[in-house]
């Protein structure tokens, strides 16, 4: 404790304190490099998770902190909640999981801010312009996130909400927060001359601006928005770095706030929308009301036991999961029938479009869970140059990202999609329940094609079926 006290005297304590920080910083950013493979992503979250440890126990140990018993009874607190969250969560619950933190993170970051500007009443612009920027951007994401959660656990309906003047109203609000930021920064208590009175109003209207701006994006969209929100919550930790003076707060909230804006770039980028058409396009609404081609010619179903034969004399078979491989929870069923595929003399890969299923990774997650091989995992990118020379392709409650509609019909909604080429393999077997759409609510012309055979039935049934034929 003396030696700590010498390190952490008045004196010494920041320079200390910062190169700490900048090796915690060091520790987030090869976590996050990390986090881009599979292979090292686990090795890569502990990285960063240790840089936020030591982020922690150095700001503790700087002497302006005292109440060690408040920090203590919240960090148990939020330990304990967030352990149990993480262990009891199923996979496929993960997505609300991560907006529900999300907008803990936003909040969390909105009481600093009011906290800082109640107790400090500063009138330095370099504090109260990051604590209107910390409480507005925390304010919406907690809102918008509890409605992304809402929207993902079934709790709301999922359909987007779209009424007139919509985007009216949200300038509206947008205008009347931007007032209320000229009244904290620059008038500074003119119109309404107690703190709180600003502070309170600001609050109000980020809350209100959040559910607005989430409520008319569709259910199926709410992984961009969940990866936007987190970039947000990243945004206004980093704010709130500014305000507490934090140099490893303002670094990781910069990181997590590029790192989200990233994935919803590339997110965006595989479904080939704009942002803003994610935002203020009520796709869900759009889709619903009919786009979709009807049924396009004759459809070939095969029974298992055909499947089978066809199977077992392939040399090359690669499997495509998509959403309905998530309902049926098939992937330990899928691995199984890769080994035995394998053990056949067949080569197996699977392919991960990045935006099947309903979250970003939804397949690789799903995958590695069933600990198939990552080297057996590859991008369209890598597989759409050959497919034509692979023997079968298993389509497993994929519709979507393999729908050839996205190259070839320039009038539907998924137009310019990238897809898995799929309809080009010398045969391709559909295992699906019915002939029913999937997200975007489009007919497939895969269906109809003369080398596509359609496996009805859940996904999980007709993978262990097919295991079961190579096993007797
Ligand atoms: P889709 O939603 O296009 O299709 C899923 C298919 O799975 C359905 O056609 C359904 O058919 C079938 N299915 C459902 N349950 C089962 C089951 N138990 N057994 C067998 N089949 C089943 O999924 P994709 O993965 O192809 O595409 C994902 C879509 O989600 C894309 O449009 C993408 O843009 C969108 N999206 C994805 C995001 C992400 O982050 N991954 C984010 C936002 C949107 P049936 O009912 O007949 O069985």
């Amino acid at each position: 404790m003396e030696f700590l006290n010498t390190i952490f005297s008045p004196t010494a304590n920041e320079a200390v304190v910062n190169l700490i920080y900048i090796f915690s910083s060091a520790l987030f950013i090869i976590g996050l490099k990390m986090l881009g493979s599979p292979e090292t992503a686990a090795k890569g979250n502990l990285i960063s998770a240790l840089g936020m440890l030591v982020a922690v126990v150095v700001t503790l140990l700087d002497q302006s902190v005292t109440n060690f018993q408040w920090i203590f009874l919240a960090m148990f607190l939020g330990a304990f909640i967030g352990a149990i969250a993480a262990l009891k969560i199923e996979m496929t619950s993960m997505p609300e999981m991560v907006a529900i933190f999300n907008g803990f993170g936003g909040i969390a970051s909105l009481l600093v801010g009011s906290s800082e500007h109640i107790l400090s009443s500063t009138d330095s612009l370099g504090i109260l312009i990051p604590i209107f920027l910390t409480v507005v951007i925390g304010g919406l994401t907690f809102t918008g996130s509890i409605i992304a959660y809402g929207k993902l656990s079934g709790r709301m309906n999922g359909n987007p909400i779209l009424y007139k003047g919509q985007q009216w109203i949200n300038g509206l609000l947008v205008l009347l927060l931007l007032f209320f930021g000229f009244e904290m920064i620059v008038n500074q208590g003119l119109v309404f001359t107690l703190n709180w009175q600003v502070l309170t109003a600001i609050i109000c209207l980020s809350f209100l601006l959040g559910i607005l701006l989430v409520i008319p994006i569709g259910g199926g969209d709410m992984p961009v928005v969940i990866a936007l929100l987190n970039s947000y919550s990243g945004l206004a930790a980093c704010a709130a770095g500014f305000v507490i003076q934090n140099n490893v707060l303002i670094v990781a909230g910069a990181l997590v706030g590029a790192s989200g804006l990233i994935l919803t770039n590339i997110m965006c980028k595989a479904m080939n929308r704009s942002l803003a058409n994610v935002l203020f396009s009520g796709f869900g609404a759009i889709v619903a009301s009919g786009t979709s081609k009807g049924e396009q010619g004759e459809v070939r179903p095969i029974v298992t036991g055909d499947a089978y034969l066809i199977l077992e004399a392939a040399s090359s078979v690669a499997i495509v999961p998509g959403y309905g491989m998530a309902v049926a929870q098939a992937q330990h069923a899928v691995r199984e029938l890769g080994e035995l595929l394998e053990g056949n003399g067949t080569t197996v890969q699977y392919v991960i479009h990045p935006v099947a299923g309903r979250m970003p990774g939804h397949m690789n997650v799903l995958l590695a869970e069933a600990n198939v091989p990552y080297d057996q995992l590859i991008e369209p990118g890598d597989i759409n140059p050959i497919i034509e020379s692979v023997d079968v392709c298993i389509v497993i409650g994929a519709n979507d990202v393999v729908n050839p509609a996205a190259r070839e019909d320039n009038e539907s909604p998924i137009y310019g999609m990238p897809i898995i080429d799929v309809d080009k393999a010398i045969t391709t077997f559909v295992l699906k329940r019915s002939m029913a759409s999937g997200f975007a609510g489009i007919q497939n012309p895969l269906f109809f094609k003369t080398n596509t055979r359609m496996l009805f039935g859940d996904a999980k049934d007709s993978i262990t079926a097919l295991v079961s034929e190579f096993k007797s």
